[in-house]
């Protein structure tokens, strides 16, 4: 077992979490081989290591639930190494479409946000990769709270399991769409991609995963090579860097030009459509002249733009384009040849967009808690 001493300040070894207050091992973090030099080091049998990932994917939170390890072994995990990390702070459920937003606390006192979405082909869950985020979106309530640390990629994983475990639903599929940029975590973030397909775990296919990144260049290059089909969003949001560059800081280092250039390796190396998320700001990047903009660009990529009416967050001054607007703009894209969509508002009394509680949570700081709270209803976003 590695010296908890030998860990550095954020409590990692080798992107492996340690409890920094008992100097005990995060086991989600660990794929099988890691378990395996585990359990080796402590003088167990490799099997071991198939039996704990398994009961982890299970779900089980304590060491006590793994019946099928002997007694004393159980004991002595439990003096060196945890399961669980997350617990239940809040939780939302949508009056109208029955979407869960789930605020989870870690262990070092953070939180993050993930949501549990019904779509006809099963449940999807949404996690988050960062405490807080880095890249500034000027539109994004993650940016407003600011940026932590980096998740590790149990953390990431147990957001799942959590999920799971309460909601008693399977998930099938999984989105890194929540609070953070994964592209600025890439280990940790696939490290826990290869973690939930493993067939001794979750299981779940690769192409029922999707990472979504603000455009940072080298990452989607790099995810380019990693030989699964993974599927990629890549938030873009305007139609020309002058308009990107207002939104989203990130448009002033990597230019469009270089986005839809990797989109592009990124669709022949993996086969798979690329997903452009579009986030409709009235006035700003709703007009038509930016949708004919939008489809001379992304003309002859396999892609799929996906215009999400954008949810006002109160410190910005951003207003939804409408219903009509909207409608205006998916038919120049259509017309255009480009495959369009307008995603469905999950839980919009509920504030599911990405960071909204976990902005409130921390202005609302030393409030009363509440175990869980219903939407009403209202339309919030
Ligand atoms: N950092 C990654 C993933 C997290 S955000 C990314 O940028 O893609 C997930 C998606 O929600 C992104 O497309 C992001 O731009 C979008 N988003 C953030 N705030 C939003 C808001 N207020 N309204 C609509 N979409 C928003």
């Amino acid at each position: 077992m590695t010296d908890p001493a030998e860990t550095d300040p954020a409590g990692t070894v080798a992107g492996n979490q340690v409890d920094t207050g008992t100097g005990k091992l995060f086991l989600p973090d660990m794929d099988i081989s890691e378990l395996e030099e585990f359990f080796a080091g402590i003088g167990q049998k490799k099997y071991r290591a198939k039996q704990v990932f398994g009961w982890i994917a299970k779900g089980a939170v304590s060491f006590d639930e793994m019946t099928d390890l002997p007694l004393a072994l159980r004991e002595d995990l439990k003096l060196l190494a945890r399961v669980s990390c997350l617990k239940i702070r809040k939780k939302f459920v949508s009056a109208v479409d029955g979407t869960v937003k789930y605020l989870f606390g870690l262990d070092d006192g953070n939180i993050i946000e993930s949501v549990l979405m019904e779509y006809n082909h099963g449940y999807t869950a949404c996690v988050s990769s960062q405490v807080g985020c880095k890249m500034g979106c000027s539109f994004c309530a993650s940016t407003v709270a600011g940026f932590r640390r980096n998740l590790t990629a149990g953390e990431i994983l147990e957001q799942v399991l959590a999920i799971q475990r309460d909601s008693g639903v399977r998930v099938s599929n999984v989105v890194v769409m929540g609070i953070g940029e994964p592209f600025d975590n890439y280990d940790n973030v696939i490290k826990f991609l290869r973690l939930a397909n493993s067939h001794h775990g979750l299981n779940i296919g690769y192409r029922h995963m999707t990472v979504s990144t603000c455009g940072i260049v080298p990452g989607i290059l790099r995810f380019a090579g990693e030989g699964f089909q993974v599927n990629l969003a890549v938030s873009l949001h305007a139609p020309n860097d002058r308009i990107r560059a207002k939104l989203m800081p990130v448009g002033r280092k990597y230019r469009i030009d270089k986005i839809i250039e990797a989109s592009k390796i990124y669709t022949e190396k993996t086969n798979r459509r690329i997903m452009f998320e579009y986030a409709l700001i009235e006035g700003v990047n709703d007009l038509p002249e930016n949708a004919v903009e939008l489809a001379f660009l992304l003309k002859g990529l396999l892609c799929l733009v996906n215009l999400i009416p954008v949810n006002p967050v109160d410190e910005t001054s951003y207003r939804q384009s409408g219903r009509k607007r909207t409608e205006r703009f998916a038919a120049i894209l259509k017309e255009n040849g480009i495959e369009t969509t307008v995603r469905r508002e999950l839980g919009s009394d509920i504030n599911a967009a990405c960071g909204q509680l976990r902005l409130r949570e921390m202005s609302a700081r030393g409030s009363p808690e509440r175990e869980q709270e219903t939407g009403t209803g209202t339309a919030k976003g």
